[in-house]
């Protein structure tokens, strides 16, 4: 039996569904409607399709169509099963992006900048998460759930707003939002604690990211079957979701297919893509663009003075013991990039228990180290770089003297990464430089970074920051200044399950 028909599960009612996902530690299969509602695997693992890039998908024809139709069959393609993905991508972004390209391509020098940041609440986060809640309503139907879905998210800052504003009133679901107290902007804060909604909590929480990630992740761990309560069943809308990776692969194609229609490529040339990383399901989300036989080169992961996929990448040693940094790119401040172990599962052949001992090892001694020949498949797809908090800022400038584009932080470390690739690199390739943030999310810092004092509250620095560079504030944030805080909890780490208990 090959490994596709030990996948083919048969349904009670005679029906035959196919079970393509399964725990990258393990676990049984899975439909991708019961992905998307678990999302974290009952022992720890992320739910992976073991055949990815086995089944044909249509590149070229998908490239010549629209950004809702890209994204429908690319879609239909990663997640089989839900039979009207046409409708649940319609819904979740027509007339809800600023631009309607999505995310639009933008020539900077002699590169391009993907914007990834024109959605409802000004996040790249949006993409995914405009599509989530689509998906998980769809599940419920599909898969006949009568429980509540309550989704914890733990944030460092654009994953809760973009979801908080993607999940506020869905019926049959409630959202619960960790971030790290004072470890997000003023505007990322705002943006949280002024989110109106009937089934929404928002909590700040005594601790870092990691401590915000490692404590929602004990929780979901501690109901094993997922229910928190007997009629209420967790589940996530972190990047661990594979409802909330795969929506992200469709930028890949709308980036390569603005290239072919602007003439700058011809169909089969591959394109690099550099991508500002923290927990990699962005980066990630390029390489199953890959898989689906997208023409991509190299994919660049850029870190910022946690470079621990840096050296990751260089060496094979994935080691956590390290000082943790709070830098001016805090989205990508991140010690475990929980993502990653997707692609161990794929660079290691879908060895399973090898991914549940590294991850074990990683949990109980703070570090793993992969095999030569997993860390050679993994090179063959990326490149890595990192940037300091003085090469951020020099980069913020540099970009803007030199061609008038002003990056925000995220931005700017990719820039620098891009700079050093390029330095080695003789392909010749087009590169896109994937753009996470709008400038004005995080204004002090780019206004420090343009030699600008940044007085005021981050309100007035907007201001400012549209004055220097003829650009307009976002919607989404201008009008932040006027709405009313109503959300005041503030608990230590050890308290975030009791206060998912309190909540549910
Ligand atoms: C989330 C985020 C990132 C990191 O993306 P990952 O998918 O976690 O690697 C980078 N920049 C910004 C602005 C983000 O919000």
């Amino acid at each position: 039996m090959g490994l596709r028909d030990v996948l083919k599960i048969r349904k009670s009612d005679g029906a035959e569904e196919n079970a393509v996902f399964v725990s990258t530690r393990g676990g049984g299969a899975v439909t991708a409607p019961e992905a998307v509602l678990r999302g974290l695997a009952p022992d720890g693992g992320l739910y992976a399709d073991p055949g990815i890039g086995s089944r044909p998908f249509d590149v070229q024809g998908c490239l010549a169509l629209g950004p809702l139709e890209q994204a429908e069959r690319i879609l239909t393609h990663l997640l089989p099963g839900f039979p009207e993905m046409g409708n649940l991508v319609h819904r979740a972004y027509a007339g809800r992006f600023s631009s309607e390209e999505l995310t639009p391509l933008v020539p900077v020098g002699d590169q391009w900048v993907l914007e990834l940041f024109h959605g409802p609440t000004a996040a790249f986060k949006d993409v995914a998460l405009c599509m989530l809640p689509q998906l998980m309503t769809a599940a419920r139907e599909i898969t006949g759930m009568q429980e509540k879905t309550v989704i914890l998210t733990a944030t460092s800052g654009d994953t809760g707003k973009a979801a908080l504003e993607g999940f506020h009133d869905v019926p049959g679901t409630g959202i619960i939002v960790f971030f790290p107290w004072q470890g997000v902007s003023k505007v990322q804060e705002m943006q949280m604690l002024t989110q109106e909604g009937q089934n929404v909590a928002v909590c700040a929480v005594k601790g870092n990211f990691d401590d915000c990630q490692s404590a929602v992740k004990a929780v979901f761990s501690s109901f094993p079957d997922g229910k928190a309560a007997p009629n209420v069943r967790l589940s996530s809308a972190n990047s661990i979701n594979i409802g909330r990776l795969a929506p992200q692969v469709v930028y890949y194609f709308l980036a390569y297919a603005a290239l072919l229609r602007q003439g700058k490529i011809r169909f089969g040339e591959q394109v690099d893509y550099v991508v500002p990383t923290g927990n990699f399901g962005d980066i990630l989300a390029g390489w199953y663009a890959k898989q689906l036989g997208l023409p991509v080169g190299r994919l660049v992961c850029a870190s910022n003075a946690n470079r621990v996929l840096t050296d990751f990448l260089e060496t094979g040693l994935y080691d956590r013991r390290r000082e943790f940094y709070k830098t001016s790119s805090p989205s990508m401040d991140i010690l475990v990039s929980s993502n990653l172990e997707r692609l161990l599962y794929y660079a290691s052949g879908c060895d399973a228990e090898n991914v549940r001992n590294n991850m074990l090892r990683l949990q109980s001694s703070g570090y793993y180290k992969i095999s030569a020949g997993e860390l050679r498949r993994i090179q063959e797809d990326f490149a890595a770089y990192c940037c300091s908090e003085e090469e951020t800022a020099a980069s913020i400038r540099r970009c803007f003297e030199e061609t008038g584009y002003l990056p925000d932080t995220h931005t700017a470390v990719a820039l620098h990464a891009a700079r050093q690739y390029r330095e080695k690199d003789e392909s010749g390739r087009q590169l896109v430089v994937l753009s996470t943030a709008s400038p004005f999310k995080f204004p002090a810092a780019v206004l420090a970074a343009l030699g600008e004092k940044s007085e005021g509250d981050a309100f007035e620095q907007m201001e400012k920051l549209a004055r220097i560079s003829g650009l307009a504030v976002p919607q989404a944030l201008a009008g932040l200044r006027q709405r009313e805080i109503l959300h005041r909890d503030v608990i230590e780490k050890s308290e975030i399950a009791s206060y998912v208990k309190l909540k549910v």
